[in-house]
């Protein structure tokens, strides 16, 4: 007889142990990341070049594993959790939301539809309900009337999915090519990547102009909406900025609102970043006019400390959302679903599969607790107004935009050369990470206040940094200095 098998998948208990391994892995990594340069500078091909060219045909102890994440992985890893990370926007991570992403994991169900497992949707429509109240929403987007909310991938995800309910609502299965969508300048790039997706032609989105604090015209809006109309052309869609990319703009919801409801058009904001800071009393403001939105997204994923991937859209009658998206064959029919008493989150998203991420928001919201979420999004706000006064108050430095919530954007008074040259040499010091922007055409630095990690003697070392690397007020000609002028 054949010696039998060695087991093949992970007992309980190994899978205790090495769980307990990969934890305090995590835990070192996180308790060492300050000492590492905030990016990686592996060439391009390193990390391919440490990888053996074929998988292994036996499997391989995991102690090995986690030794090959400290050899090939984190020397290439730029690292988003550091407390001098200051570019893009921040991604969310905390100890809650991990353990929750890994309970999901665990638990590995799918929540497709709600009797594929009631909690996952149940749990999810709960806590979008304890988002929308936390954020102020307005009572149009919970799920007890026509609307309500649901998890996407990402605000990419989101804005997609509002286009094909407007494009529904506007024009059910087409043809689509008299609809027009509409946003500014400086909305971000998944905005042009949906009319993309959702089959629109390139020229069927119209650029709305911007103000000086790069907000989006309303007069230009309702102008473009007009001669679109009047050229027997279908207004359907338009995307507004509740904090834009480049500089955390803030279009004025309500007067685009006016503009849309004389048009029939779908108003979606886009609050991916900005939309955290709703959670404070003294920046609600910046939500003015979200009542009168047919939907909103925003990303815990980025301010509020919660693992990629985690963007909460809601929206004010989800019958056009379902209506687009809703595929019915003959394996998906239950009894749940056609009682009509339940949701089934496959409507509400392109993919059919869904994770179950309302437990890791489910975590956050909970350990946290609505105060520490606010203390964490004022404290980091708080630094980023201080940073502003300083830049601001410095002569060799000028704020390129207003500063309403966490980004300050500044630029050298010398002009794009020496803005570019602070920003090289800025990152060259591997203690802190900016990435830039271009705002009036002008080369503009961005510094996004900052991770979970980073505390006002981080952002104190960036002003050091910025001070000493800027260069004098004055250059040899009465002119600015340029960055690392002694
Ligand atoms: N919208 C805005 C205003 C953003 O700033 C971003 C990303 O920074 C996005 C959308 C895209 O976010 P996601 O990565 O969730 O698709």
């Amino acid at each position: 007889m054949d010696a039998p098998e060695p087991p093949l998948h992970w007992t309980p208990d190994e899978f205790r142990r090495h769980g307990h391994e990969a934890v305090e892995w995590v835990a070192r990594y996180l308790e060492t990341i300050e000492g590492r340069p905030v990016v990686s500078d592996v060439e391009p091909g390193w990390v391919r070049s440490q990888l053996p060219p074929s998988p292994p045909e036996a499997g391989e102890p995991f102690g090995d594993l986690l030794a090959d994440l400290d050899r090939i992985v984190a020397p290439a890893l730029s690292h988003w959790q550091h407390p001098g990370w200051f570019a893009f926007f921040p991604t969310g991570a905390s100890g809650p939301s991990v353990l929750a992403d890994l309970v999901s994991s665990g638990l590995g169900v799918q929540g497709m539809l709600w009797s594929t497992s009631p909690a996952v949707t149940e749990l999810e429509t709960h806590v979008l309900d304890w988002m929308a109240e936390l954020l102020g929403l307005p009572d149009r987007f919970r799920s007890d009337g026509p609307g309500g909310g649901v998890i996407e991938d990402s605000a990419s995800g989101a804005t997609l999915c509002a286009l094909l309910a407007a494009r529904w609502r506007a024009a059910g299965h087409g043809p689509f090519d008299r609809l027009r969508v509409y946003t500014s300048s400086q909305a971000h790039s998944s905005v042009e990547k949906a009319v993309r997706i959702a089959g629109l032609h390139p020229d069927q989105l119209r650029l709305v102009d911007v103000d000086d604090a790069f907000a989006a015209r309303p007069d230009s809006l309702a102008a473009l909406m007009a001669a679109d109309r009047d050229a027997g052309l279908v207004p359907c869609f338009v995307v507004a900025n509740l904090g834009s990319t480049s500089s955390t703009a803030l279009d004025a919801v309500g007067a685009l609102a006016d503009v849309c409801a004389e048009h029939g058009a779908w108003l979606h904001v886009d609050g991916a970043h900005a939309g955290a800071h709703l959670l404070l009393p003294e920046l609600r403001w910046i939500g003015e006019g979200l009542d009168r939105a047919d939907s909103f997204c925003m990303n815990p994923h980025k301010r509020l400390l919660t693992n990629f991937d985690c963007d909460c859209f809601w929206v004010a009658d989800r019958g056009p959302l379902v209506a687009a998206l809703s595929v019915l064959p003959e394996y998906l029919r239950n009894a749940a679903s056609e009682s009509g008493a339940v949701i089934d989150y496959r409507d509400w998203q392109v993919p059919l599969g869904r994770r179950f991420r309302a437990l890791k928001l489910w975590f956050v919201l909970r350990a946290y607790g609505a105060e520490g979420l606010r203390r964490h999004v004022r404290t980091q706000t708080a630094l980023a107004q201080e940073l502003a006064a300083r830049l601001a108050d410095d002569p060799r430095f000028e704020l390129a935009a207003p500063h309403p919530v966490d980004l300050v954007c500044f630029r050298h008074v010398g002009g794009d050369e020496p803005t570019e040259a602070l920003l090289e040499a800025l990152n060259a010091t591997g203690r802190v990470f900016l990435t830039h922007t271009r705002l009036a055409d002008r080369f503009t630095i961005r510094v996004s206040v900052g991770t979970q990690a980073t505390e006002a003697r981080h952002v104190d070392e960036l002003w050091a940094l910025i001070d000493d690397l800027g260069g004098r007020s004055q250059g040899p000609h009465g002119g600015p200095a340029g960055p690392g002028t002694p």
